[in-house]
């Protein structure tokens, strides 16, 4: 260090410039190479200035499709682009749910992004896509966790404000929400809450939400979810819904599924555009008379309280079966329930 300071001294006597340029040297390094965040923000902004991306931010940012593979899905479907095509879905065979992907999770890229699983910093959340031009729900996910879920001791709300497409009345319809209540906290949220069956709500998706919820508050860890909708063409009521799930600290361990579940009834036939649903004993059911009120479309049996209130102008008395009156688009009555 002494011979150092002596060379600096001398050079200092003899040259004047060149310790001011290797300070400027020395600074500039600094500049260029140190982590203080001032020092940082700053190269940043000059490097944006100068027309380059900030090189921590791009990294982070994790665009960069090969990452996700880290997080367990391998490819990095974007929300809709899974390996079930709509008019393409599967078809009913007696199971509550089938597999998809061979039932392998796979998330669109923004689930791995909003958990901070690129960055490390697990971060829990949920989202919920708008509803499409249709007002149909489209997709909900999330990182959920003991933050997601409701407080203990907490009580459900009131959904009952909500109408999901293809709601009709009295066909025994349930408000199916895309990520169960006891995972999310989420009430008369419309873009969680889709138009299912029975069979689909608690049959089909129950059992895999109560396996998640049960991980959770047994680990405290944190899963990736999602659930998606499925409707054919134009349809109202979806076909089923897919739903995925992964737990994250243990790469899979506790949580793994990818399944397609099904919206129907057994012994029943479902109308996906109207909500209609007809049970095979209600088609078996032989012509009575009914009461269509020709205004609303609504169909009563003739003692209900509806018939007496109609005007004579819209009322129109028939003999027919119940299907044949769905088939023509008529809807029967939330209070009489023919
Ligand atoms: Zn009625």
């Amino acid at each position: 260090m002494k011979s150092t300071n002596n060379a600096q001294k001398n050079s200092t006597k003899r040259s004047p410039a060149l310790i001011i340029l290797l300070v400027l040297l020395i600074a500039a390094a600094f500049f260029v190479m140190s982590d203080a965040p001032f020092i940082k923000g700053a190269r940043d902004t000059l490097m944006q200035k100068l027309g380059y991306e900030a090189i921590d931010q791009s990294a982070e940012d994790g665009s960069d499709s090969g990452e996700v593979s880290e997080a367990g899905g391998g490819n990095t479907a974007e929300a809709g682009s899974f390996d079930l095509e709509a008019g393409e879905l599967p078809e009913w065979d007696g199971n509550h749910y089938v597999k998809v992907n061979g039932g392998v999770p796979e998330f669109p890229d923004d689930v791995y992004e909003r958990a901070g699983i690129h960055s490390g910093k697990l971060d829990p959340f949920e989202y919920y896509g708008s509803l499409d031009d249709l007002g149909r729900c489209t997709y909900a996910y999330g990182c959920l966790g003991e933050e997601t879920m409701p407080p203990e001791g907490q009580d459900r709300g009131d959904i009952s404000s909500v109408h999901p497409s293809g709601w009709a009345k009295a066909q025994n319809w349930e408000r199916c929400h895309l990520i169960a209540w006891a995972l999310s906290n989420e009430n008369a949220n419309p873009s969680n809450l889709v138009t299912g069956t029975h069979y689909l709500n608690y049959d089909g998706m129950r059992p895999l939400e109560e396996e998640v919820e049960h991980y959770i508050w047994n680990t405290g860890n944190h899963v990736l979810y999602m659930a998606k909708p499925w409707f054919s063409g134009d349809e109202l009521v979806p076909r089923g819904v897919q739903m995925i799930a992964r737990s994250v600290e243990d790469k899979g361990k506790g949580i793994s599924f990818n399944v397609y579940c099904f919206n129907v009834t057994p012994e029943a036939e479902i109308d996906y555009k109207t909500g209609i649903v007809t049970t095979s004993e209600q088609a078996a059911q032989d012509a009575r008379t009914y009461v269509i009120n020709t205004r609303s479309g609504v169909f009563h049996y003739p003692s209900c309280d509806g018939v007496k209130e109609m005007s004579e102008h819209n009322k129109k008395t028939v003999t027919a079966t119940r299907s044949e009156l769905t088939a023509q688009g008529y809807t029967p009555c939330g209070y009489c329930e023919p």
